[in-house]
């Protein structure tokens, strides 16, 4: 009677596995001053023009003249054209509102869209990858079983240092593809040869590609596509999201948009008219205050104050990736991105790695293994905490990467971990 697919999924213990570890290290240190490179949330309040269209919406929603109640599912046409100008008409991608979907969060649309495509659709990831793509999945029944920390129908693109942590095409044929640039955890980006290539794989191939760029105002590189749809061709083949959590600091308000291209016909049907059958029969509609609040973003004063804070998430990541670089570590990711990727250092694994950065230096960062198997033995730092704690991180980290070299035994067995409870600190 229930759907069986969810036994098959381990549970997601990686997040409530650092609270705890933090918190045993805290009351066995009670003085220690517990520096936090883990998150993957922002810190900065929301921006000046931002809050002033909140307020402004919240006032006509006091006011019978200017109530509103159930928006168009789809989202208002001032939001769904404030993004065609903002984000699509600069780049020269030719996307107009009508394919514009506002939604309530890319981790929503992204873990929702599977249900457009048949259960035995074949899926692609890149390893590591924003584990929802692969759990939401796994639910819908489509991976398989999971064994050995693999689903066996899973299509896995490893990414490590041979091929600059760039996922590659795959072998043989897929169905749905998803890709994510500037990546998380590895805060690497796709180039313009790279985002070409997958769409001509999936031209040939008759796949469908989920590009995830919830990051794209990370992107400071004139060169790095902002959006698949810069790419010719890519509206056949590629359904986009994008987001204002990471972008504007909207992880607690909630907003993000899905571009479903007319263009995008599979086994002769309109993905565009399937999505907007789905949302308009399961969503009624992110809050109007809300959409409101982002399209301010769009604004003159909105931009450079939603700017002004991405760069200082990049002045915290540039410092981060350059102590590492500087110490030997091969660090990527960090200049177009929130988030450094690296080995760990001294031949450790993930959570070993975890407890050396939190015994030695007081940090927390987060262990690679929990965005998938190429994560086994790698770690991510995030840039989202504050400049000052950053450069005092920065000093311990410069200290502590030297003198790694043996590893201590201190990690838990999978048994271990998997017993640990599972509260609610996550990541999202
Ligand atoms: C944070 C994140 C999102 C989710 O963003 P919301 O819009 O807050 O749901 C989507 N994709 C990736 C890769 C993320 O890291």
């Amino acid at each position: 009677m229930i759907n069986e697919h969810f036994g098959t999924i381990p549970p997601s213990y990686l997040f409530s596995e650092v609270a705890q570890r933090v918190r045993d290290y805290q009351s066995a240190h009670p003085g220690a001053r517990v520096l936090r490179l883990g998150i993957g949330d922002v810190t900065r309040p929301l921006a000046p023009a931002v809050v002033d269209a909140l307020h402004l919406a919240v006032d006509e929603q006091a006011d019978a003249e200017s109530f509103r109640g159930y928006g168009p599912e789809q989202g208002y046409d001032f939001l769904r054209e404030a993004i065609v100008a903002g984000e699509y008409a600069p780049l020269g991608a030719d996307i107009d509102p009508a394919e514009i979907f506002i939604g309530d969060g890319a981790k929503s649309d992204t873990a929702n869209i599977q249900e457009l495509f048949a259960a035995d659709a074949s899926v692609a990831v890149a390893d590591p990858v924003y584990p929802v793509y692969v759990d939401s999945n796994a639910m819908a029944g489509r991976l398989g079983d999971f064994r050995d920390g693999r689903w066996s129908r899973l299509v896995y693109l490893p990414c490590d240092e041979g091929n600059g942590y760039r996922p590659q095409l795959p072998d043989g044929h897929v169905d749905l593809v998803y890709l994510c640039s500037p990546n998380n955890p590895t805060g690497t980006t796709l180039s313009r040869e790279d985002l070409a290539e997958w769409v001509a794989y999936a031209r040939e191939h008759g796949a469908v590609i989920l590009f995830d760029a919830a990051y794209r105002e990370f992107i400071v590189d004139a060169d790095v596509p902002r959006s698949i749809y810069e790419i010719e061709g890519a509206e056949e083949v590629a359904i986009e999201f994008g987001s204002f959590s990471k972008t504007a600091g909207f992880t607690g308000l909630r907003c993000s948009w899905t571009v479903v291209p007319r263009q995008l016909i599979v086994d002769g049907v309109s993905l565009q008219a399937m999505w907007s059958r789905r949302q308009s029969t399961k969503f009624n509609g992110t809050p109007y205050i809300v959409q409101r609040a982002a399209a301010a973003i769009y604004g003159a004063e909105g931009r450079e104050q939603v700017r002004a804070d991405i760069d200082y998430y990049l002045r915290n990541a540039a410092l981060i990736r350059d102590v590492l670089r500087g110490r030997g570590v091969d660090a990527v990711g960090g200049d177009n991105s929130p988030y450094v990727w690296f080995r760990c250092p001294g031949g450790l694994d993930s959570w070993q790695f975890f407890d050396a950065l939190l015994e030695r230096a007081q940090i927390v960062g987060t262990p690679g293994v929990g965005f998938g198997p190429a994560g086994a033995d790698h770690f991510r730092l995030s840039a989202f905490g504050t400049h000052e704690e950053t450069l005092e991180a920065v000093d311990r980290l410069a200290e502590l990467i030297p003198s790694l070299s043996a590893a201590p035994a201190s990690a838990p067995t999978a048994a271990e971990a998997a017993a640990s409870d599972s509260d609610t600190t996550t990541e999202s």
